[in-house]
């Protein structure tokens, strides 16, 4: 399967990552239950405050062939910046809206 990550950009100077690569390394977290092989096909930010332009990022994992799309943990959970992203359900939505079925969206890559 091929997953895409969008993380929240404030995590940027802050976090390399790493959680988010080993969940899928290990089928963790929001990768849990995918029993066929993990290949990310990208991994980016939600372009900033307040996520008009994550519609934008998520198509550019879709045309790299993201079946799944997984929000970071620092979105849905505020890991390392403290506060859950305020705007995360609205760019849920929007991405659904723009893209319909053709990519699952998950909260938290990892746990
Ligand atoms: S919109 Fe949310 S995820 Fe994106 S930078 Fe702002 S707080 Fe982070």
């Amino acid at each position: 399967m091929k997953v895409g990550i969008i993380r929240c950009m404030q995590t940027e100077d802050i976090c390399p990552g790493t959680d988010d690569f080993l969940a899928v390394k290990n089928h963790t977290g929001a990768f849990a239950g995918i029993e066929e092989e993990i290949d990310l096909v990208g991994f980016c930010n939600c372009g900033g405050c307040p996520g008009n332009r994550v519609v934008l990022r998520a198509k550019k994992l879709v045309e790299q062939g993201a079946q799944l799309i997984a929000f970071s943990t620092c979105i849905q959970k505020g890991r390392d910046i403290c506060f859950p992203c305020p705007y995360a359900q609205k760019m849920k939505d929007n991405i659904r809206q723009a893209l319909g079925d053709d990519v699952t969206i998950l909260n938290s890559s990892h746990d």
